[in-house]
């Protein structure tokens, strides 16, 4: 039972999301891992059943069945949408089975967002019209989003893919690094500075499509851990874009919001909390695992659960993952219920990725040296725990902002 008991539509995400993961993600997570390979058969299979690569800007059906996004208009209060929640607890399940898999079938949500928050339905439609279909491969299409960059990550006020205006087109010219989905994409958003003077405020994001002159989608890196999510540089060298794809021009023209920095920042607390469930995903399959084997093994002719070590580092980590799963839950919850959530954002997906990986790493030291044999699946959940503390924020990251709205004050 959890918070979510109340509605069946949450269990049912759990129980559906739970029997792919088991009958159709862990029997090729490992082949995937070792061969660093996109499950391209899996997401074929996923998108059959309604898994869409571009889900987020058709919008999820929520309780009443209406999308999400439908809003009544006038003066009444906005209603709660359900998106964010049946997207936690649906990425707990496919992390379960693996985070590598998951990311792959849901790494296109992390472009889909800032179009669906801030794209106006010409640019929503070609993003969709650039996911449709299959690719010279056979393969279904992926987007991807492009932010970072060899030397701006954590900081992104400081990028320095530019964008120049030239009568009715952009020209984009940078270089962007560890993008998920970056060499096989077949739409990009791209974040580039428009006005370097201005700082953060100069930053938009540009829907940009495969074969696009002057986009040139880069070297596929070799990761630890997720190795079934491809990450790759992505180049722009002289990348001319219609005005019209860039986001946030209908806002630019006088409505709310910059269309900027500040918009890609609230997408950002929309999607942490789905990562943090990513988190709280490997931190239970480790778990499951060790629990099994301790129920079942022996050491040194007595049974494992017998020793209270053993017992009590279960019990932590049981405790550990419950918290985890309610923080995350609590902070896609008010994100359901629109309400402001970026420390609570930050507060779910730090502790879930604290949680990950210290359940790994003891999972890891309580197995032994059988652990440390290369495709051992406490070692690849090892590997996969890592970058929780990496992208959508690092940890210290986290921190800053969670510090920042206790104090009011920025850290130095
Ligand atoms: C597998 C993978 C997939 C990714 N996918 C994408 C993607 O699809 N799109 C995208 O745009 N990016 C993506 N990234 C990039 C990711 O978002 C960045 O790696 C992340 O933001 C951290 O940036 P950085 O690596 O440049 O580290 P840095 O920002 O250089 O940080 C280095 C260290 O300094 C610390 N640090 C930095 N600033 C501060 C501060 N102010 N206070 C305290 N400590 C600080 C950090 O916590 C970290 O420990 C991905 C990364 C990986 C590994």
């Amino acid at each position: 039972m959890d918070i979510f008991h109340e509605a069946p539509m949450f269990q049912g995400v759990r129980q559906m999301l739970g029997a792919f993961a088991k009958a159709q993600i862990r029997p090729v997570a490992r082949k995937h891992d070792e061969e660093e390979s996109m499950p391209w058969d899996l997401m074929k299979v996923a998108q059959g059943f309604g898994m869409s690569q571009s889900a987020l800007i058709e919008g999820t059906k929520g309780i009443t069945g209406k999308p999400d996004d439908e809003d009544e208009g006038g003066d009444r209060p906005k209603k709660p949408r359900s998106s964010s929640r049946i997207a936690v607890v649906g990425a707990e399940e496919l992390a379960w089975g693996c985070a590598g898999v998951c990311l792959a079938l849901g790494g296109s949500g992390l472009a889909a967002s800032p179009v669906a928050r801030m794209g106006t339905a010409a640019q929503k439609q070609v993003f969709k019209q650039a996911l449709t279909g299959l690719d010279e491969h056979g393969h279904i299409k992926v987007a991807a989003m492009a932010l970072s960059e060899p030397a701006t990550g954590s900081d992104i006020s400081g990028l320095a893919t530019t964008a120049r205006k030239d009568g009715d087109h952009w020209v984009i010219d940078g270089h962007k690094q560890w993008i998920t989905n970056g060499a096989s994409a077949a739409v990009y958003v791209v974040w580039a500075q428009i006005d370097p003077a201005a700082g953060r405020a100069g930053v938009r994001g540009f829907i940009v499509t495969r074969g696009t002159p002057g986009l040139i989608p880069g070297r596929k890196e070799t990761k630890l851990g997720i190795r079934a999510s491809e990450t790759a540089q992505v180049h722009f060298e002289g990348c001319r874009v219609h005005e019209d794809m860039m986001l946030g021009i209908e806002r630019e023209r006088g409505q709310q919001g910059t269309g900027g920095l500040g918009d890609t920042k609230k997408m950002l607390d929309s999607t942490r909390p789905v990562v943090g469930a990513q988190a709280v995903g490997i931190a239970r399959a480790a778990f499951e695992y060790l629990l099994e084997r301790v129920q079942a093994g022996t050491i040194a002719g007595t049974p494992m659960a017998s020793h209270q070590h053993i017992m009590f580092e279960l019990a932590d980590m049981e405790m550990e993952i419950q918290a985890s799963r309610l923080l995350v839950h609590r902070s896609a919850w008010m994100a359901d219920h629109h309400q402001e959530n970026v420390k609570y954002a930050s507060i779910g997906k730090a502790h879930a990725a604290r949680t990950a990986q210290w359940v790994t790493t003891r999972a890891m030291a309580l197995l032994g040296e059988e652990a440390l044999e290369p495709g051992h699946p406490v070692e690849k959940w090892y590997r996969d725990a890592k970058i929780y503390d990496i992208f959508e924020g690092t940890g210290q990251i986290q921190r800053r902002i969670i510090s920042r709205a206790l104090t009011g004050v920025n850290p130095t």
